[in-house]
């Protein structure tokens, strides 16, 4: 990929990826980015490597024989491994047909594991569109697939992650010259921000 990514995940997030504590929906937006992303990729290989070595302080006694090599065989593989995950990130994931819900905009549902209020999409969204002017009730994770979107913080081409939180108000606008597709992990909902929006906030069932 010849496209420089500008956009990462924080810190604390990649760190809670690593140790395995983020939920299956964001999860999955952050692997998809860490399989494109060789920075990101060696910061999750640190942090998987500090937290093997925080397990085997803190249970000396009860680690089985070979578990401390298999660890580490894992920690030696898993650049290889994300590569092979980067391949087909969401093979283990059925995705739901393509929708229209705005004009120049389709969303397609992504299914994952659990029941958490964390929902994961993909958008497909035409050049040149503004999408509906939103806020949302809880964290909003983008990584973008294809094509470009710019709001305030600057610009997202593949393989940017947009990590906003319920602070954020959002007015992105597609600026490649081809459709932008994203993939989206949204807690809680979205409210968007004008009279029109809220009229078609049902259709959008977001
Ligand atoms: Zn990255």
């Amino acid at each position: 990929m010849t496209n420089a990514i500008t956009h990462h995940p924080s810190d604390e997030t990649l760190a809670a990826y690593a140790s395995g504590t983020l939920d299956e929906a964001r999860s999955l937006v952050v692997s998809i980015h860490r399989s494109l992303c060789a920075a990101c990729g060696h910061a999750v290989d640190q942090y998987e490597a500090i937290g093997g070595a925080l397990l085997e302080q803190a249970s000396p006694v009860s680690m089985r024989p070979g578990a401390l090599q298999a660890a580490l065989g894992s920690i030696g593989t898993s650049a290889q491994g994300a590569e092979i995950a980067s391949e087909q990130p969401l093979d283990r994931h059925k995705l739901g047909p393509w929708r229209r819900v705005w004009p120049g905009l389709q969303q397609r549902a992504v299914s994952v594991a659990g029941d958490s209020d964390i929902k994961v999409f993909m958008l497909k969204a035409a050049p040149g569109i503004t999408l509906p002017h939103h806020k949302h009730t809880g964290d909003e994770w983008t990584c973008v697939l294809e094509g470009a979107f710019e709001h305030q913080f600057g610009r997202y081409g593949p393989g940017d992650f947009d990590e906003a939180d319920e602070t954020v108000d959002h007015k992105p606008r597609i600026c490649s010259d081809v459709p932008c597709v994203c993939i989206v992990a949204l807690q809680g909902s979205i409210r968007l921000q004008s009279f029109l929006g809220r009229l078609i906030q049902p259709i959008l069932r977001l």
